[in-house]
């Protein structure tokens, strides 16, 4: 038997998620590898999953939890053996397939990562999947620029989200590449924090957050947002000539209120950035620069553990903006 979270629709009890022992042989038959899970983590998704919020889930009864970090316990897969120490994130796990919120989990080995020797599960899992969708959001904002020729402290770049998951590593892995960072954030309190992380300005969202102009001053070389709707549009208009936007997120809304003006006038990209179908390489790169370039103080800062039990009562939280950084979760506790 194991613990897990496990999300349900029933004409009595409606939508509902709940902690629950379950057998081993109720583990999706469809998965060739078999994982003990030792930290999962509650993401934005997760919140929608778990609350049901959004109609993230779509096969009852399911396990919630897009991510997670273990060992494999079987393996009918030829890459992976008994005791490998592997990573997931997305391809629908925790959405459609059962996830990682629970002490074990069957999925395919196709879409695991192995996960590098200088990360612990549980560094892992502070990261998460919105600190490796950060890390595709510097990457393509790093290809832009090596490509451009801009060179780190040439100009501003702003972190939407800031006080969030993907907000606070993107902020510390720009910071620690010799980028001056600007953090936007609804929660000014948080300024040292934000600092502590390396962002040298904190900005209050509500500027970004309403309709703004199509072109505003040029000010970003390149923008990491989580956030989506008028924030977005309001980045993309004050990005400066042939700067880069990495588009990841809609916790604001996932309308995107903007005009052709800075991309044909400014030559400005948009990049949209996608982690649940993401190609192996591209994860594999992705885990190699956080084992590498993440300054682990900082994720230490980011990070809040929590237990399975617990990661229940953060759902709400985590979709209402209150949650700092990255809630990890114990599956254990
Ligand atoms: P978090 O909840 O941790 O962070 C989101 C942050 O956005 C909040 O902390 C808050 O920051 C800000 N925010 C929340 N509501 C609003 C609002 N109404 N207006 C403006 N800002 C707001 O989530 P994550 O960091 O885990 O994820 C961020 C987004 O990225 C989510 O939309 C998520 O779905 C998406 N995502 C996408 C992925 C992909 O593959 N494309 C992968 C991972 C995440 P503050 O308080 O500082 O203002």
């Amino acid at each position: 038997m194991f613990k897990a979270l496990l999300v349900n629709k029933t004409d009595d009890a409606g939508y509902h998620c709940t902690l629950s022992e379950l057998d081993e042989s109720q583990l999706p038959a469809s998965g060739d590898v078999t994982v003990r899970v030792e930290w999962s983590t509650i993401n934005y998704k997760d919140g929608l999953a778990i609350t049901g919020k959004a109609p993230v889930v779509r096969s009852f009864p399911l396990v919630p939890g897009i991510d997670f970090a273990g060992v494999v316990t079987a393996s009918d897969h030829p890459q992976w053996k008994v005791g490998d120490r592997v990573v997931l994130n997305g391809f629908g796990v925790g959405e459609n397939h059962w996830g990682g919120l629970a002490q074990m989990a069957r999925v395919k080995g196709d879409w695991l990562v192995a996960l590098p020797d200088a990360l612990s599960t549980r560094e892992a899992m502070a990261i998460g999947t919105a600190g490796y969708t950060a890390m595709l959001c510097v990457m393509a904002l790093q290809r832009h620029w090596d490509a451009a020729g801009v060179k780190p402290r040439s100009g501003e770049v702003l972190v939407t989200g800031a006080g969030g998951g993907v907000g606070g590593v993107a902020i510390a892995l720009l910071a620690a590449m010799g980028h001056t960072v600007v953090a936007s954030t609804g929660r000014l309190e948080e300024s040292e924090y934000l600092k502590g992380l390396g962002a040298t300005e904190v900005m209050d969202r509500a500027g970004l957050s309403v309709a703004g102009k199509p072109l505003q001053k040029e000010r970003w070389i390149g923008v990491v947002d989580s956030v989506g709707s008028h924030t977005l549009a309001n980045a993309c208009a004050s990005t400066r000539y042939g700067g880069a936007v990495a588009a990841c997120g809609l916790a604001q809304g996932m309308d995107f209120p903007s005009s052709v003006a800075p991309f044909i006038l400014r030559g400005i990209t948009l990049y949209g950035i996608d982690s649940v179908m993401a190609p192996l390489e591209k994860r594999q790169a992705a885990w190699q620069r956080l084992a590498t370039d993440l300054d682990r103080a900082k994720l230490a800062a980011i990070t809040k553990e929590v237990g399975l039990a617990e990661a229940l009562a953060a759902a709400p939280d985590i979709l209402a903006g209150k949650v700092r950084g990255r809630l990890v979760v114990n599956v254990n506790a």
